[in-house]
This record gives structure tokens, sequence and C-alpha cells, in this order.
């Protein structure tokens, strides 16, 4: 039984007069013509009207299988079928219970703990406060270590917490008064090194500036948060190899903690299941989101280490409970997709397809690399950003009010591909199903786009 469906053009009429969309300035959406989404299959996205696009973006960064892959919707019907949502604030399901020892077996080794939530943000607020009553419930507390250490250019969420370690003014500026104050140390982007340096110092440069940081502060730092390997919202900046290893060595020098925060990077966007495995490293805190339940349902998880855990373990009369919670955090539904998604992993031995899909995505990048307007592009596994310039010799940016990584997207969505700029920054990251001739298509539409745009101005 379901009621009878609205008609476009109403739909439309609804839209503009009640939603208020996340990330959007509202005057240029009420102008334009918004793309209502009805359907989906695979990595093609179907709207009102029935015209087909690929979602280049994976549905913001989430989807890994596509859209309505069988398996994971049959997990969510049958889960359906037994209980919708029951709570993990005194008592437990068996979903959740397989999905924390399946998570366990798959991350970096030393993580056994595993604390749900619902969003990204909340997975890395969670590791914040977690890390902070840490050190005050060790068994050798060390009440001084209080900061935290975020790179520029750092995007962990929407939460006060997450902004407070953010790094992009553009989103976090406006709300500084209302924050905690972090140590903020370079962005290892080597494209446009932030201490000016040549590529070659880049990487021990930065390296040796987080090392300043937690010698001036001694006893201070409660943990180094990080995006391993690529630094999504900054505009898919990959790190130099050896960066993430390198804090790794440096916060166990220091007695500090790493967190890694793999909400955009996990679940075999970089080629790996986790991208701390490119560097073999185990973080003290593993934040995962967005793609853990293949894009499907709202669910989130922070891994620690018994040596964590243990500094809470302990009765509600000694006092070191860790009091926080979301209603939703481990909701079945959401644990059955994920449980689903993971499957699927196997079943489709989806982490062996990605390095031939990553190759061939490299060889389209080469064909954007020789433009006259493109400055770099950069690529991870099926991850990459195409950062758009005005002038390569001198890297000189567009001006933003010629909204030239907007007008590319504009354009794609013209001819049936859906992706989002960050600033004059191109985003690839389509699901890990599309197949060969999905992507090709996408990056000559890109390609095509990207001429028109910049050649134009
Ligand atoms: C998207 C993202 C988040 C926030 O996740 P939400 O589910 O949107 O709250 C946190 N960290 C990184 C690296 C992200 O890309």
């Amino acid at each position: 039984m379901s009621f009878p469906p609205i008609d476009p053009e109403t739909l439309r009429r609804w839209d503009k007069e009640h939603l208020w969309h996340p990330f959007t300035a509202q005057a240029d959406w009420a102008a334009g013509e918004p793309l209502i989404i009805d359907r989906a299959e695979g990595a093609e996205l179907i709207d009102t009207r029935g015209r087909r696009y690929l979602d280049g973006v994976s549905s913001l960064w989430c989807n890994v299988h596509g859209h309505r892959h069988p398996t994971i919707d049959a997990a969510i019907r049958e889960q359906l079928d037994k209980v919708a949502h029951t709570t993990m604030l005194g008592l437990s399901h068996p979903t959740a219970i397989e999905l924390a020892r399946k998570l366990v077996e798959l991350a970096p080794p030393g993580l056994t703990r595993v604390f749900y939530s619902d969003d990204g943000a909340t997975a890395v607020e969670v590791s914040l406060k977690m890390a902070y009553q840490y050190w005050r419930q060790k068994a050798d507390p060390e009440p001084e270590r209080s900061m935290f250490v975020a790179l520029g250019g750092a995007y962990h969420g929407d939460t006060i917490g997450d902004v407070s370690l953010g790094g992009v003014d553009r989103f976090h500026a406006m709300f500084r008064p209302l924050l905690f104050p972090v140590l903020r140390a370079p962005i290892p982007f080597c494209y446009r090194c932030p201490l000016g340096l040549e590529r070659t110092s880049c990487l021990t440069a930065c390296l040796d500036e987080v090392e300043h940081l937690l010698r001036a502060h001694p006893g201070q730092v409660a943990g180094v948060v990080i995006e391993p390997i690529v630094q999504g919202a900054a505009g898919m900046v990959t790190h130099p190899a050896g960066y993430l290893e390198g804090l790794r060595r440096l916060t166990r020098k220091h007695g500090t903690l790493l967190i890694a925060d793999e909400v955009a990077v996990g679940f075999g966007r970089t080629g790996r299941m986790f991208a701390c495995e490119h560097e073999g490293v185990s973080p003290d805190f593993l934040c995962l989101a967005k793609g853990i339940t293949g894009g499907y349902l709202p669910l989130a998880a922070t891994m620690t280490t018994e040596e964590v855990y243990s500094a809470f373990f302990a009765t509600a009369a000694q006092g070191k409970t860790f009091q926080h919670g979301h209603t939703y955090g481990g909701n079945p539904l959401g644990a059955a997709a994920a449980l689903a998604t993971l499957r699927v992993f196997e079943e489709e031995r989806t982490l062996e397809r990605i390095g031939p899909l990553a190759d061939r995505l490299a060889l389209h990048l080469g064909r954007f690399s020789s433009l006259r307007h493109v400055g770099e592009v950069r690529q991870r596994g099926l991850m990459a950003g195409i950062e758009l310039v005005l002038d390569r010799g001198s890297k000189a940016e567009f001006p933003s009010h010629q909204q030239v990584g907007n007008r590319v997207c504009r354009m794609a969505r013209e001819l049936g591909v859906l992706i989002r700029p960050l600033g004059d920054v191109l985003v690839v990251m389509p699901p890990l199903s599309l197949t060969g001739s999905q992507l090709d298509r996408m990056m000559d539409v890109m390609l095509r786009c990207v001429v028109e745009v910049t050649e134009r101005n």
C-alpha cells in the first residue's frame, strides 16, 4: 500500500517552499532547476522525469557497491522482518554484535572495541571525548592532556567538536568564537606546500612541524587527528608516502594518541579496505561511517584499543563510565546493511576489482594533466581530484565569482554525469562497482566539460 505519487512540478515547488539544503547557497538553488532523484540502479540515479545520471560522487562519498544492490536490499528487508530499531543502551542485538566482530577482524591490528553512533561527525566526536577521558582515567593519569593536533584543511564533520578540529575557513571560520582551540599542523599538500617548500622537502618539513608542536606542549596533547592518505574536503589532497607512518612514529615517541578519521577513505575507496593499511599503521582510534553501510543507512563506528577501553572498565559506582550515546547508534537496519556490504566485498572480490579500475582512471586523468587550466591531478584508488587553475605556471586560482568548478559540474549534469566540486577541485569518487565503460563515459564527459568551461574563460 503506497501513497499516490506527487507530480514532479509540485515537488519542485514544495522543495523551494520548504527545504533548506546542506552546504547550499539557497538563492542559487532557488534560481535553478532542482534535480529530484526518484530511484536508482547500480551507479545510476534516475530523476522524477526518468532521466539517468551517473553517480560520480557516490551519493556524497558513501555509496560503495552501487544502488539497489540485491544482497544489501535483501539483508535490510530480512532485518525489517525482525525489528527496525532497538537500543544499545542496556540492550544488545545479534546484527550489531556480528558486525562488531567483523569490523574487528578487518580493521588494523589492535582495534578490538567498537562504539556505535550514526554519522561521521559523531564517530569523530566520540573519539575526541574518549581520548580526553582516557588520559584522566588511565592507570597513570595524565590530566594535562587536553589539546588536539589537527591539520590545515582538516574536515571531520559539522558538530562543534569536529568543527574545532576543522581547518577549512570557508566552512569553519564563522564559528571560531564557539570552538575550543587546537594545535594546527601544516597540511602536507606538496602542490601548494603551506611551508613554501619544494615537493621533495614537504614530507620531512611537515612531520618536523608536528614534532615541534608535540615538543612545545609536552604532556598536553590528548591526540593527533588525521584523515589518512587523502584529505577529502581540503580538495582531495593526497599525502606524500610516509606521512601517516611518520605521524604514528611521532605520536608513539611523544606518548600521545593517533585518531584516524577514515569516514571518507574507509571501505575500499583508496584501494585497500582501510587507508591506514597503505602504511601498515594501527591508530588508537579508527572512525568509520559513510561507506560502512554501502551508502544505504546512517551508521558509524569508533573503534579503539583494549588499552583505551581498560581505562573505562569499571563499575557504575567507580564513576568511569563513558557518558555518551546516540539514540540510533548501532541501529539494526544499518548494521544489517553494513554486514551485507562487507559480505559483498567478499563475494564480488571488490578490492581486487579496484586496482584495474584505478589504473583505468589514472589513464583518463593523464588526459587532464596536459590541459592549460589543470594545475594538478591527484589520485589514490578510486578517489581523485582535478585542480583547475587560472595559470599553471603561477598556480593562480580562478577568481571565485567565476564559479568555474560549479560551472563544470552543472554542464556535466546536462550530459548525464553527477559530480560536485570542492571550490575549483573536481572530485572523482564513483561507487566501487562502477563498470569500466561507465568510468570511461564519466571521464569523457568531465574532460569535455573542463575544456569547454575553462578554455572559454
Ligand atoms: C564526511 C566526513 C565526515 C562527516 O561525516 P558525516 O556522516 O557527514 O557526519 C567526517 N570526516 C570526514 C573525513 C568526512 O569526509
